[in-house]
């Protein structure tokens, strides 16, 4: 049901209070609801679009080119769904795993902890059920495939199961400003509206559920403001945030087959190459010079490119477009604005987004062995983009990243290197654990919000055990 307000301070303590209602909140209210529980579901946005809730979300941009922060969220009930495309894809077991390269992107728990949750996440997004993953003889590579949600926003498709259901109090326009806490537990989470209200939620246990930039400032901001009663080791707060970097990085003429479909190296060719995961997307463009890359073509391999001239309209040709997995790397993070504050007097959110050497070498390998495979299969050629061959920065003018905001709470058995522990509660807090792309330790390629939706329900059945 919807409770205004001032109803907050009358309702009896709630078992579980969620702060945020994006498919993280709102898929683990209905399953606590469903299990009995009661929670009090905040959310800083109305229903609909409200600027005075959206302008919270405006920030700074420390690091490498970004859109801005009030254009990559949506601060409204049903969060970011608001916005989002709807491609899914779990994450692939391999990204869960020790790496002897990349020994910080591994996860403190295994794809199997995931599965149980795979189907009911995939209703949850709309989603049928994916094709596995199919090996290309000979290449080291696999043919791959993503789900399309209609996509689900969670706002309006899952609007009335919340306001019917009798285990949820959601209020609107309720702003978390601080979570607090003593020296045993996080004791309760400070709410403003925009009429000057304030209250304060008191409940069993605490879910912070705000979006991958969000959880971080929040916490961070409750670290200062409780010296650092909230995350005692803080070491990790707001660091090892990523992207998945999105570029164009070739251009390609092929055989029609290879037009819209998705590539990746199979997890051994990858962990041979020593390589994090990154996905290959080949998109056929009617109007792209294919002529001028068969003329390339021709100079060092004649005669297949007079067989792909020969295709005719059997022939693609297009952009090979890549979202790839970062290192993990501390000084990648969510910062506290040293300037500008939002109108609770909470230090607005800066990002430092870096991207690094190694993020170049992951897709400038993974893209050169499919253009190798190709050659040797006469299937077709690749040509890379210069920077991707090292000439060059990054270019601005791309999509850059996916809105797919991940680490800055990272999940880690060692609070050295993480703020939650496996069931995504706080290092030494009893009481308080943080939910979203934020917990993810590693990013693989695969876009984040089935696994959000699956960590929820996991997180859901934690709680409710939790309580007996
Ligand atoms: C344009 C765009 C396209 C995308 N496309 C895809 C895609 O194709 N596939 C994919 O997997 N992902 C995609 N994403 C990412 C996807 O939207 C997110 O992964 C997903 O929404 C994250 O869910 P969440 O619940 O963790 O966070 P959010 O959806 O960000 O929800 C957070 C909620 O918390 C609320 N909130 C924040 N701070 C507070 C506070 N202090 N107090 C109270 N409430 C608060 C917000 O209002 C919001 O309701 C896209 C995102 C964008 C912007």
């Amino acid at each position: 049901m919807l409770i205004p307000f001032d109803a907050i301070a009358e309702l009896s303590t709630p078992d579980v209070c969620v702060i945020g209602t994006g498919p993280a909140g709102v898929t683990l209210a209905l399953d606590l609801a469903d299990h009995g529980r009661r929670v009090l579901l905040c959310e800083g946005g109305g229903f609909d679009f409200d600027e005075r809730a959206q302008e919270i979300y405006r920030g700074e941009l420390l690091g490498d080119p970004y859109r801005d922060l009030d254009i990559v969220r949506l601060r409204a009930f049903g969060g970011a769904s608001g916005l989002w495309g709807g491609v899914t894809r779990p994450l692939d077991a391999d990204d869960f795993a020790d790496k002897p390269h990349h020994p910080l992107a591994r996860w403190p728990i295994v794809k199997a902890d995931l599965d149980p949750y795979l189907a009911s996440a995939l209703v949850m997004l709309e989603v049928d059920p994916l094709p596995a993953d199919e090996p290309v003889a000979d290449s080291g590579f696999q043919r791959i495939h993503f789900g399309e949600s209609p996509p689900t926003r969670f706002g309006e498709t899952y609007r009335a199961a919340v306001l019917d259901h009798p285990n949820i109090f959601l209020c609107l326009n309720a702003n978390a400003t601080e979570v607090r806490a003593d020296d045993a537990r996080a004791t309760g989470i400070a709410l403003a509206d925009f009429d000057g209200g304030r209250a304060t939620a008191v409940a069993g246990a605490y879910v912070i559920a705000c979006g991958g930039i969000e959880n971080s400032r929040l916490l961070l901001w409750s670290n200062e403001t409780s010296n650092g009663r909230v995350v005692r080791r803080a070491d990790a707060l707001g660091r090892y945030w990523m992207e998945h970097p999105h570029f164009t990085v070739g251009d390609f003429v092929a055989d029609r087959a290879f037009a819209h479909v998705h590539y990746s190296l199979t997890p051994d060719r990858r962990r041979a190459l020593g390589l994090l995961n990154c996905g290959l997307r080949f998109f056929h463009r009617a109007d792209w010079p294919r002529d001028d890359l068969l003329d390339d073509l021709a100079v060092a391999a004649p005669e297949t490119a007079a067989r792909l001239r020969a295709r005719g309209d059997g022939l693609s040709a297009g952009r090979l477009r890549a979202a790839w997995e970062q290192e993990p790397r501390a000084e990648s993070r969510v910062l506290l604005s040293t300037g500008a504050v939002d109108r609770f007097g909470a230090p607005r959110a800066a990002l430092k987004w870096l991207k690094s050497p190694e993020d170049l070498v992951t897709v400038r390998r993974t893209a050169s062995a499919f253009g190798d495979f190709m050659a040797r299969a006469g299937v077709g050629r690749l040509r890379l983009r210069d920077w991707v061959l090292g000439e060059g920065d990054f270019p601005e003018d791309d999509e850059l990243g996916g809105n797919h905001h991940m680490g800055g709470t990272r999940m880690a058995e060692d609070p050295a290197l993480g703020v939650v522990d496996a069931n995504l509660r706080v290092h030494g807090q009893p009481n308080l654990y943080v939910l979203g792309s934020s917990v993810f330790p590693s990013g693989g390629h695969a876009n984040p919000t089935l696994t959000i939706v699956q960590l929820a329900h996991r997180l859901a059945d934690h709680l409710a055990e939790r309580r007996g």
